[in-house]
């Protein structure tokens, strides 16, 4: 599980799944007592893109 970075600030948690022979990422936005997956960022909307997050 990794902290990332959407390019308006919103901190996203990402977590690579294996997907075949490769790996996927999937998407989190980060909550206390539960995670819930998300593939837009929550805060301005962009589609989350593992090489567009920072
Ligand atoms: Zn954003």
């Amino acid at each position: 599980m990794q902290r990332r970075y959407c390019r308006c600030g919103k901190s996203i948690l990402v977590e690579y799944r294996p997907c075949g022979p490769t790996w996927r990422a999937v998407f989190f936005r980060p909550r206390l007592l539960f995670r819930s997956r998300v593939q837009r960022c929550p805060c301005c909307g962009a589609a989350l893109d593992i090489d567009s997050l920072s």
